[in-house]
């Protein structure tokens, strides 16, 4: 679908997968005037094709675009291209265990010119590609690694918006993290905990409660919100408040805080394992963190693969 200031949106088509045509000086390859999201089409048992709180991802795009002065892409064209990828091929969802076909939209300023403000000329593009198990063999707890140098975004940029620009600062200290033995990376703002390089982080303490850093510099994870809800549900106590890393740190050594761990579409819910800073570590090995974390994952995806009744209506099908 393209959208142009005069035009508004117009052209939506489905066409074979290819490359894209873009001007040398389209403004997107200069200035990063870019956005995207990432979502996952399951298959039922039934053989139908679902996915999970589309609306929320439109919702998350439509503050993307605000903050990267690009239109607003309405919800019904996002659900619609979903539905029309969908329909010229279902039999790209995959249906063996724990397989999905993720799906990638995004939203790029594509007119030509060389100056900075905000293009008049946009694209928004649905691709997919077949998401195998996360992990095979069982879910394995992550390291994570603690970045002092670098931060990913800070107050009042574009830290909770999902822009290649987050992800392009983040490819550093990622690496830095691997050198480490690390999987992930942990980022801070000042000493508040922020979220890992492609996931949010939940810590849990002793007595079942489980807190979540609340920050406007962090992409708000559809799976989190979900993940906390369904905690909700259950009792737990949820906090959504800013967490430092002293408060993780002090509460790992005195046994208040017996885990922790991450979540997002790609891996749903993973227990961190350990936590390695230049001058410090957190090592968690309490099981009850790592259960909980397993059994919310469980309901969680319980849910999206139709195992696991929908009581929140979180899911919206596909094919029909
Ligand atoms: N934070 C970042 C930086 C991410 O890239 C992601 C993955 N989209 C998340 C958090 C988790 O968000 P979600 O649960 O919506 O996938």
């Amino acid at each position: 679908v393209c959208w142009s200031e005069k035009g508004g949106w117009h052209r939506p088509r489905v066409s074979p997968y290819g490359p894209i045509q873009l001007d040398p000086a389209a403004a997107v390859l200069h200035y990063g005037q870019e956005i995207f999201e990432g979502m996952k089409a399951y298959r039922h048992a039934d053989g139908s094709i679902h996915t999970f709180r589309p609306y929320e991802n439109a919702a998350r795009m439509q503050r993307s675009a605000r903050r990267l002065a690009l239109p607003e892409l309405p919800s019904d064209i996002f659900l619609d291209s979903v539905k029309q990828l969908i329909a010229v091929d279902g039999s790209w969802v995959p249906s063996q265990a724990e397989t999905s076909l993720y799906l990638r939209p995004f939203m790029f300023a594509k007119e030509a010119f060389l100056g900075v403000r905000p293009a008049k000329k946009v694209a928004y593009y649905l691709i997919a590609s077949p998401a195998g198990a996360y992990f095979s063999g069982g879910v394995q707890p992550v390291n994570i690694w603690l970045s002092t140098q670098y931060a990913r975004a800070g107050k009042g940029g574009t830290g909770a918006a999902k822009t290649g620009g987050n992800y392009a600062s983040s490819l550093l200290p990622q690496a830095e993290a691997y050198e480490h033995g690390c999987q992930q990376v942990l980022f801070l703002d000042g000493r508040n905990i922020e979220e890992l390089g492609g996931m949010n982080l939940v810590l849990v303490k002793k007595d079942g409660t489980l807190i979540t850093p609340e920050s406007d510099s962090i992409l708000e994870g559809i799976t989190r919100d979900s993940i906390l809800q369904l905690a909700a549900d259950r009792g737990h106590v949820v906090e959504r408040r800013q967490v430092s890393i002293d408060e993780w740190r002090e509460g790992a050594a005195s046994g208040d805080i017996v885990g922790a761990f991450a979540c997002g579409t790609a891996a749903v819910v993973v227990p961190i394992g350990r936590l390695l800073a230049e001058d410090f570590e957190i090592l968690h090995t309490g099981d009850e963190a790592e259960k909980l974390a397993l059994s919310l994952r469980e309901e969680l995806t319980g849910i999206q693969y139709g195992r696991v009744e929908d009581r929140h209506g979180w899911m919206v099908r596909l094919d029909a």
